[in-house]
């Protein structure tokens, strides 16, 4: 078998909001195209035009050498192989950043094509099958318009994730920081105030993450919040410092009543080996696309395993990575939830229309992925639509100054 094209489309979420902190409203989708008539699809987590020029940029040397032109030609089956030589192959511009993060969409369609090669779905292919069943959990997202509303909204979506059967939750509370959501910034006390609502909302049994999105900007703060925060069994605290401050973070989750996660925007294992080796986290979090695709996200997972710390992936897209997240899942022992947004809850039209959900929601649980490859296919109508949005878009639209 062996490549013969490689195709992308950057896709826009018509309905998007320049404003918003969310990656949920573009996207870099590619399909894999072999002789035998199988194709493959992946994403990957970062702006969509750059991606695009990470896999077709045509190149001068053997030192940076083009995505696309390193993959035409060769039998797909090898991800792991074809791993190594894209990373080398690309290393003077790539090795870490964007170029890594386009590898993992590339990755993600290799373990698709090898899927369907062999009729199974890729976590077949990727490990033993670590659970009987997925167990997902719901992101609460806040309306911003004021601190009551949002108090208000997050307490109405963990009632209604309750009402649906989720036993997990994992909920955002940002209010400093550089990520606050449309200028709503508050005390740090407002964090504590969401996560004593949304437990009562949600009750005793709701397992419960607390997302801040990088809010404080020194150890002390960081460690209040989470002493503040204890008494409501909270299974982690998601990214309380600045992605950089790894002392920050060792002297940080030394001290923590809570459990320290972060690594959403790491690539590469080497990334994850120095924030693993200083003890920064307890619970790793590579997005699958962005650390380098499954061949990598595989390899942080043992790497966490080895240190008794609890992998949960950090995947905010389309449908392509919510299923890429449950075939990582089926391999992973120590990923005891994961991220799954049941589409007609979701505002991103990208997340309810690219792909069709394989996966049923059903009383708190997924089963077991069966189809082959990753188990998804893209709705051609919504391909087109999503594309023509992407022409359409323009920097003045999409919020830029001209
Ligand atoms: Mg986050």
């Amino acid at each position: 078998m062996r490549i013969t094209d490689v195709r992308t489309h950057v896709l826009v979420d018509p309905g998007l909001d320049p404003g918003a902190t969310s990656s949920a409203q573009d996207t870099i989708v590619v399909e894999v195209d072999t002789d035998e008539g199988i194709t493959g699809i992946g994403e990957t987590d970062l702006n969509a035009w750059i991606a695009r020029a990470c896999i077709e940029s045509p190149a001068t040397n053997t030192m940076d050498r083009g995505l696309r032109a390193m993959l035409l030609g060769r039998d797909p089956r090898d991800p792991e192989g074809i791993w190594q030589d894209l990373y080398v192959g690309s290393a003077m511009t790539g090795r870490r950043g964007a170029v890594v993060n386009a590898i993992g969409a590339l990755d993600i369609a290799l373990w698709d094509i090898a899927g369907k090669a062999a009729g199974v779905p890729a976590w077949r292919l990727l490990g033993e099958q670590a659970h009987e069943h997925l167990v997902p959990y719901a992101s609460l997202q806040p309306e911003v318009s004021s601190f009551d509303a949002y108090v208000e909204s997050m307490t109405r979506w963990a009632t209604t994730a309750r009402d649906l059967g989720f036993t997990a939750a994992k909920l955002e509370a940002t209010f400093s920081g550089p990520y606050v959501h449309k200028g709503l910034e508050g005390p740090d006390e407002w964090v504590v105030e969401v996560v004593r609502a949304v437990r009562d909302a949600a009750g005793p049994q709701m397992t419960l993450m607390v997302d801040v999105q990088y809010a404080f900007d020194s150890v002390e703060r960081a460690l209040r919040c989470a002493e503040s925060i204890a008494p409501y069994d909270v299974m982690f605290l998601e990214t309380p410092l600045w992605a950089d401050d790894l002392d920050g973070y060792a002297e940080l989750r030394s001290r923590s009543p809570v459990r320290i996660a972060q690594g959403e925007w790491l690539t590469t294992r080497f990334e994850f080996e120095e924030l693993l080796s200083r003890e920064c986290v307890d619970v790793a979090q590579p997005d699958i696309g962005r650390v380098g695709g499954l061949t990598e996200a595989r390899r942080v997972a043992r790497m966490a395993a080895e240190r008794d710390l609890l992998v949960v992936p950090h995947a905010w897209k389309t449908g392509i990575s919510v299923a890429v997240a449950a075939q990582l899942a089926m391999v992973t022992p120590h990923m005891p939830v994961f991220e799954f947004l049941p589409a007609e809850l979701c505002a991103s039209r990208l997340r309810k229309e690219l792909v069709d959900d394989e996966l049923a929601f059903d009383a708190g649980r997924l089963p077991v992925p069966a189809r082959p490859g990753i188990g998804v296919e893209l709705n051609r109508d919504a391909l087109a639509e999503f594309s023509e949005a992407a022409r359409r878009a323009t920097p003045a639209s999409l919020g830029g100054r001209p």
